[in-house]
């Protein structure tokens, strides 16, 4: 099912420039800096119990896909907040997938599905109503054998580095059972403080105490607060952590002085923040996480502009991360600029940029990131994480930017098996794009080979310090 020319350019001179240039990247070894694999995985080392406990209930491109044509998410496993029932039948979960699989027709999701069920599991027919338990029970023998589980799956799948999530009110127990087990697997975490720095987060409060119980600094103080999240990014960076992650709604940054800090502080930790006084907060907070960045090291990505939870009715019953975050318009030239005073000039800092709003890339982020020393742009993300976007991103990025502002690929993803679909993905564009430049007479092959490197390896390592 996979042809090796996928995704090369049709044209035939570039098309045999883009197998050369994929020649050079095809077998290195996976960085994936960014992402949201459950380190769980790799402390228990467990089988994976299912075929739809891998590929559907953790894959929010799966299932909001299915639920889009009306298929509640109960009957694909989801699990309800409230406890409430949903189905606990694999099967009938993959039967779902597998009769609904037409959905998926040219879409990323398809892909990557479709190159782990051959790559990874050996499956050589499509999926469809017809296969379904056939492939199910092909996969499903897989995963009861030792080669199948989740460090050997690391391992064969050539992770160098793998980077996790979580929250500044996590102990990384799993990542500390990683780190005592003695594996060489390189799963380090990263550290997302949205948590305990947006005032409409959920929870926000208890999460304030409970930051100041954990760290034994009182939260209830601006300086307090401070030096509780400098106290847990020391933390992460002790398990490993090389950057910080901020999901913001917006790019907003701002530079208040001290006592307009410590008013506003004291007006989020009491709960009676207006909109516009957290929009401030989280404002305040970017500018603040940058400069402790400066002082611990970590790599500060922000990835703004999601309407998060944006289906309350979903939200209320299945919580965050199910598909019902939506893009918006974000603008960062004016958003950013209280933070790029202060710090833009640093060239020991390193801020990465993400957008969902593709109108940003030529006209604000690769001009931000093409002057700037502290700003580079990360890869295409998300809803835009697919062949055409990566195509557009290249295209709309390079003129300004160049490569070198640019920090490589992402994979950004929960699902596992998904993760060398994706960097192969993104190889292949990435050759495609290059040997268009090759065939043009805008760049020498030479040359192309050694960006297809950079752009597959090396600028993920060197961005991210790892
Ligand atoms: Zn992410």
């Amino acid at each position: 099912m996979l042809h090796p020319d996928r995704l090369f350019p049709s044209d035939p001179t570039q098309r045999d420039i883009a197998r050369r240039l994929y020649g050079e990247v095809a077998a290195l070894p996976i960085v994936s800096p960014h992402g949201h694999t459950d380190p769980s995985w790799f402390a228990k080392d467990e089988a994976f119990p299912d075929p739809a406990s891998l590929f559907v209930k953790p894959d929010h491109y799966a299932f909001r896909m299915l639920y889009s044509q009306g298929i509640p998410l109960e009957q694909l496993g989801v699990p309800r907040r409230d406890g409430g029932e949903t189905s606990s039948d694999s099967r009938a979960i993959w039967r779902l997938l597998a009769s609904n699989w037409h959905l998926f027709r040219g879409t990323p999701t398809s892909m990557w599905l479709t190159h782990a069920f051959e790559t990874v599991f050996g499956v050589t027919e499509r999926l469809s109503a017809a296969s379904a338990d056939r492939i199910y029970d092909q996969i499903e023998d897989c995963l009861r054998k030792p080669e199948f589980r989740p460090r050997a799956l690391f391992e064969r799948f050539n992770l160098e580095v793998l980077a996790t999530t979580e929250s500044p009110l996590d102990p990384l127990v799993h990542h500390k059972a990683i780190r005592e087990s003695g594996w060489k697997g390189r799963v380090i975490t990263a550290f997302r403080p949205d948590p305990v720095v947006d005032p409409e987060f959920e929870g926000f409060r208890d999460n304030l105490a409970e930051l100041g119980r954990i760290t034994g600094k009182d939260t209830a103080t601006w300086d307090g607060y401070l030096a509780a999240l400098a106290d847990r990014r020391l933390y992460f960076k002790s398990y490993g952590a090389t950057s910080t992650d901020h999901g913001h709604p917006t790019a907003a940054t701002a530079d208040l002085s001290r006592p307009e800090a410590e008013k506003l502080f004291d007006i989020v930790r009491r709960g009676g923040a207006t909109a516009e006084e957290a929009e401030l907060f989280r404002a305040q907070m970017l500018t603040e996480m940058a400069r402790m960045s400066l002082e611990d090291g970590l790599v500060m990505q922000i990835h703004p502009g999601s309407f998060r939870n944006h289906n309350d009715l979903v939200f209320q019953r299945f919580g965050r991360d199910k598909g019902a975050d939506i893009p918006s318009g974000t603008e960062y030239v004016r958003a950013l600029k209280p933070l790029l005073d202060r710090f833009g000039n640093e060239r020991d800092l390193t801020i990465i940029l993400f957008t969902l709003d593709e109108d940003s890339y030529a006209r604000e982020l690769a001009p931000l990131a093409g002057h700037y020393p502290a700003l580079r742009v990360g890869p295409a993300w998300w809803f835009h994480d697919s062949p055409e976007g990566m195509r557009r991103y290249r295209e709309m990025i390079t003129e300004t930017a160049g490569f070198y502002n640019t920090v490589g690929f992402n994979d950004d993803t929960r699902a596992f098996c998904s993760i060398p679909a994706r960097h192969d993905v993104s190889r292949r564009v990435d050759c495609g794009f290059l040997a268009r430049l090759v065939a043009e007479h805008r760049l020498a092959e030479d040359e192309a080979a050694e960006l297809a490197v950079d752009l597959a390896y090396r600028l993920a390592k060197n961005a991210y310090k790892l």
